[in-house]
């Protein structure tokens, strides 16, 4: 037994204790900031090189849910464009993804868009069945870590379950290949109302990479409404705690 104490107290302290604060490295690809000052060739030529179309031309504004993080856009224009550390970057709000030159600020659901009975049930337990539509194992793998000792994502009561019957909602990721479209209706019909969905990653946000390929079937988000859209590539199990713990109990700090 002493043995086992003391090797308990060599391993020290595994988990995160404040997963809502805990800091991270300036290497983090989260939040960009674009200046406001640059030049419409500036924004050609990097709107040229973005592999995803996620930088728009007329402006220079990012979206997040395109973005692959690959920071080939800041590298061109040190000074200009940045991505900070910050990665409570999940909205409920598709629109907000979009960071536009100038703008600072942290990104914030729309507590309007927020279904009334998801905070009524899941504040203090939410089962989520992960649907991997196509993905690359990226984000799953992100998810997965998001409940190990680090993480620990089920001392709020969230986890991830085996069966859809047993789901409050389902977490998709990938860019939905024409081949796990019919599954995934499938496993999203098998989960009881409220039905939360959630979009994790930039595939499943808005296709990434893929977006426009006859090889993907995206007209499952054409019929139901996403609860929650949390960009990376991958996702980082803080941004996908934060979004998820915002969502059912909202942001206090
Ligand atoms: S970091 Fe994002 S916006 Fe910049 S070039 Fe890469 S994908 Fe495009």
């Amino acid at each position: 037994m002493l043995k086992e104490l003391q090797i308990l107290k060599s391993h020290g302290i595994q988990y995160v204790r404040n997963l809502r604060t805990q800091p991270v490295s300036d290497l983090f690809r989260g939040r960009p900031v674009i200046s406001g000052n640059m030049t419409f060739e500036e924004i050609n030529e990097i709107a040229t090189l973005c592999p995803t179309n996620a930088i728009e031309k007329s402006k220079g504004s990012i979206d997040m849910g395109s973005c692959v993080f690959c920071k080939e856009c800041a590298f061109r224009l040190p000074g200009k464009i940045s991505f900070t550390n910050d990665y409570r970057i999940a909205s409920n709000a598709r629109e907000k993804l979009v960071i536009k030159p100038g703008c600072e600020v942290s990104i914030r659901l729309d507590e309007s868009k927020i279904r009334r009975e998801i905070r009524r049930l899941f504040k203090s337990s939410l089962k989520l069945r992960q649907v991997s539509a196509g993905g690359d194992n990226s984000c799953e793998m992100e998810l997965s870590a998001a409940g190990n000792v680090n993480f620990d994502v089920g001392r709020y009561g969230i986890e991830f379950v085996a069966s859809p019957r047993h789901a409050d909602g389902i977490v998709i990721t990938g860019p939905i290949s024409q081949n796990m479209a019919e599954p995934l209706q499938l496993c999203y019909d098998a989960v009881p109302f409220p039905k939360i969905i959630i979009l994790a990653g930039t595939d499943a946000i808005s296709g990434g990479l893929f977006a426009g390929s006859t090889a993907i079937d995206r007209s499952f988000l054409d019929n139901y409404p996403v609860d929650l859209y949390v960009p990376g590539n991958p996702v980082h199990p803080l941004t996908f705690i934060n979004g998820v713990l915002d969502l059912i109990r909202g942001r206090k700090e």
